[in-house]
């Protein structure tokens, strides 16, 4: 399933001319195994599995690929990251972030985005940076649950 996803982005890639590296493919492939939110540094040790020369600049550099590229999205509030469910397309989006298991759920409803976007601009205000995040309890922590 990972294999066809990762074709999935090398086809994305060298439709938009982009370098797609080993190194790029790596990371890719390690963020797609990720339940929920995961930090720089976690990666880099699992990187370091593979590629015991990895060093913070090389999975900082992918990430930043990943992220431009809308393959994996940034958790501001958490300062990790989180593999796109819609991969490699723009678009708008809420989290909801576990407190207890790191699952986050991704939105991307326009309808909320467009109406913070509307009080925003009648308050004359240029939004340059937009983070919709909430921190909770997902539902399986709830009702105590063992996850899936
Ligand atoms: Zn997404
Ligand atoms: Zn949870």
């Amino acid at each position: 399933m990972h294999n066809a996803l990762l074709q999935r982005a090398i086809t994305i890639c060298s439709q938009k001319k982009l370098r797609f590296t080993a190194i790029r493919q790596r990371v890719f492939l390690l963020m797609l195994e990720q339940k929920g939110a995961v930090s720089a540094y976690d990666l880099l040790e699992q990187l370091q599995k593979h590629d015991s020369g990895a060093k913070p600049p090389t999975i900082y550099r992918a990430l930043e690929f990943l992220l431009e590229h809308h393959f994996i999205h940034r958790i501001e509030s958490l300062n990790a990251y989180l593999k796109c469910e819609h991969f490699g397309c723009e678009h708008p989006m809420q989290l909801l972030i576990c407190e207890q298991c790191k699952q986050v759920i991704e939105l991307s409803d326009p309808v909320i985005d467009n109406a913070f976007s509307e009080q925003a601009e009648q308050s004359g205000f240029k939004i340059t940076n937009k983070i919709l995040e909430a921190h909770g309890i997902c539902h399986n922590c709830l009702y105590n649950e063992p996850p899936l």
